[in-house]
């Protein structure tokens, strides 16, 4: 964890302290070797939260853009079980960063703890995800809406374990790298699978990192998910109904962007 409680107070990890966890109360130790990025652990093998994960840099990058106040919060569920949700802001809006491997199971039960979450994926950690999305991205279709797009093939796009979920999901394609001019619009966007689909099309939106963090910080929701994929999937029910194909009837599409104002 990147704050334990020394005499009640926050505190980062630095050589030789001790402090307690703000979570059970146990005593934990600042680990600062030179390879890793200074942690507190538990003194003990018990962790108090049984999804905490080992921070990265990538981890901690992501959490330095939020108050202090809104990292590591922590919550109790049903059963008592405690959890230290990577970011809460004051709007209840929880954010996971996710580097390693997630069970199917963990996944779901952190989407149903939460609710109102969004996951953060490490999209550099696997060999395979950036040069799939590479490739998968041309085939997305541009929507009436600037930076959201569809596709009835997300899986040539993402990574099967993400497709379905009850909550957006960012692609961090880019890490830790320093990010120039040069490099590609994969690379410099987070990519945001939203849940559901609109008339069998999954719906993704492309942000900047720093509007992505400006709205995580402001409002409730990142995107108004749910509004974008049932707006989206009644122009495509009513599209096919109509027996034409939505995305290739530019007139259309241009008098829906003059009457239709809305920008999501
Ligand atoms: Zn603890």
């Amino acid at each position: 964890m990147r704050c334990a409680l020394i005499n009640g107070e926050r505190h980062e990890a630095e050589p030789r302290l001790v402090g307690t966890c703000p979570g059970c109360a146990q005593a934990m130790i600042a680990k600062c070797g030179d390879q890793r990025i200074h942690n507190w652990a538990h003194k003990g093998m018990r962790v108090c939260d049984p999804w905490w994960e080992p921070e990265t840099p990538w981890h901690r990058a992501w959490k330095r853009e939020f108050d202090d106040a809104w990292q590591e919060v922590i919550l109790h569920d049903e059963l008592a079980e405690k959890h230290i949700a990577d970011v809460r802001t004051d709007h209840g809006l929880v954010l996971e960063f996710q580097h390693s491997h997630i069970s199917p199971l963990e996944r779901q039960s952190r989407e149903a703890y939460y609710r109102n979450m969004a996951w953060i994926v490490d999209g550099t950690r696997r060999k395979r995800d950036l040069p799939r999305f590479i490739d998968g991205h041309r085939s997305l279709r541009p929507t009436p809406w600037r930076g959201i797009y569809a596709t009835p093939f997300p899986q040539e796009c993402f990574p099967s374990d993400w497709l379905d979920r009850a909550v957006p999901v960012f692609f961090d394609f880019a890490g830790m790298e320093p990010l120039d001019q040069r490099v590609g619009i994969e690379r410099r966007l987070l990519w945001g699978l939203l849940p559901g689909r609109a008339d069998g099309h999954a719906v993704i939106v492309a942000l900047a990192r720093q509007r992505l963090v400006l709205a995580a910080r402001t409002r409730p929701q990142i995107v108004p998910a749910r509004e974008i994929v049932v707006t989206l999937g009644y122009r495509y029910r009513a599209a096919r109904v109509e027996g034409r194909r939505y995305a290739g009837l530019p007139a259309w599409r241009r008098r829906t962007r003059r009457r239709h104002a809305t920008r999501f």
